[in-house]
């Protein structure tokens, strides 16, 4: 209860001495206020004390006289709630502060913002839509009200609407949106894959490389129909495209094109390929593909060779991991019983690491999301790098 009492006295104070000097001013002009103003203030404060603290808010908006001076402490009584979590009494605040005739045309609209975004805090989407709707008419709450629009059809899903609202900002500010535009097509291939419906998911991959050419999830996302449709050639030209747009995602399709070049018996081309793309910085999950393809034509020794000197470059945990297993076969029994403890330790230090981090926030975690779920950017998440990651 104290916790609800202290910020709104603090919030109350200012306006409660601001009061009394206009009382004070006006009684000297022969009419006592005091006795007008002060028995809700304290009928308010009662309320408070007694643990009423919905009463005590009625008392106060009924205290508080709209006028030109106290709209901003009825905006910031109303911020003050929804800040704290408590959306219910913002929204009865800003309400309230709508429903006054005598107020002026940018005071409203400033009140319908803060009671669109009440809204969109209590999760009312569809109240705070069409808030938001009639706000994009006012140039001076536009940007906000769409870049709040799109927030909404991401959160229902409404991708459409989503890209739509999207080429609107980038209109009017002048920032391009392509990377999200991008993600909102491939939510709408994803949504089609799984509706069974290939060729909508097609032409919205399509869409997705068109706006953002370098849309790494696209590639994936086409592969894997491609491939999911027994169509490999078309799925090798998919994945291939992550080396030039984005190196760090290739150990997401290795697994893909390798299946892929298997299945068209093309082995050589596989090889030539992921040897560019070690050269390019490709990670350790790329050196081991190789290094398991090379198996039939090298021995353990030679792919330890290979792996240490990656390693002397690159160092990372997996890289280690295999090569402590290519010589646990060859080690001495003394030896081999250390090599596998040793084994099963840099096993576990894996599995603690997450595989994932936001460039944006720093969220980690060991599944890859396309939007984080902390800062809620999009394609922000990559594939870790260096000595814990690839
Ligand atoms: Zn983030």
């Amino acid at each position: 209860m104290l916790d609800f009492l202290l910020p709104l006295l603090l919030l109350l104070l200012p306006f409660s001495v601001w009061s009394g000097y206009r009382i004070g001013k006006k009684s000297l002009q022969g009419k006592s206020l005091g006795r007008r103003l002060a028995p809700g203030y304290f009928t308010g404060l009662n309320f408070l004390l007694n643990e009423q603290p919905d009463k005590a808010i009625d008392a106060f908006i009924e205290l508080l006289q709209v006028d030109s001076e106290t709209v901003e402490t009825h905006l910031a009584l109303g911020n003050l709630f929804r800040r704290r979590g408590e959306v219910d009494r913002a929204i009865r605040i800003h309400q309230n502060l709508i429903a006054r005739p005598a107020l002026t045309g940018d005071i409203r609209k400033l009140a319908l913002l803060e009671l669109a975004y009440d809204y969109m805090a209590a999760g009312l989407f569809d109240r705070a839509e069409s808030l938001f709707k009639e706000l994009v008419r006012d140039k001076s709450h536009r940007l906000v009200s769409l870049k709040q629009l799109v927030t909404i059809y991401q959160q229902i899903k409404d991708w459409q609407q989503a890209i739509d609202y999207s080429y609107q900002i980038e209109k009017i500010s002048g920032q391009s949106q392509a990377v999200k535009i991008a993600h909102y097509h491939c939510e709408v291939a994803e949504d089609a894959r799984t509706a069974g419906n290939l060729k909508v998911a097609h032409e919205a991959l399509k869409t997705a490389l068109l706006s953002n050419k370098t849309s790494v999830r696209a590639s994936i996302l086409q592969g894997q129909i491609f491939k999911q449709a027994g169509k490999s050639k078309e799925a090798i030209n998919s994945f291939r495209r992550i080396r030039h747009q984005d190196i760090a995602f290739m150990p997401e399709v290795i697994n893909d094109l390798i299946s892929c070049y298997q299945l068209i018996g093309n082995e050589a081309e596989l090889l030539k390929f992921l040897k560019q793309c070690l050269e390019q910085g490709a990670g350790v999950s790329v050196l081991l593909a190789v290094s398991q393809l090379l198996e039939t034509s090298m021995d353990d020794k030679q792919a330890a060779i290979v792996i240490v000197n990656y390693l002397r470059e690159n160092p990372s945990l997996k890289g280690l991991e295999h090569l402590i297993d290519l010589h646990v076969n060859h080690a001495s029994e003394s030896a081999r019983d250390d090599l596998q403890l040793l084994h099963s330790l840099v096993i576990k230090l894996i599995d603690q690491k997450p595989v994932y981090r936001c460039d944006g926030c720093g969220y980690s975690g060991k599944t890859l999301f396309w939007q984080c779920p902390s800062c809620k950017d999009w394609g922000t998440i990559k594939p870790i790098q260096g000595i814990e990651g690839e």
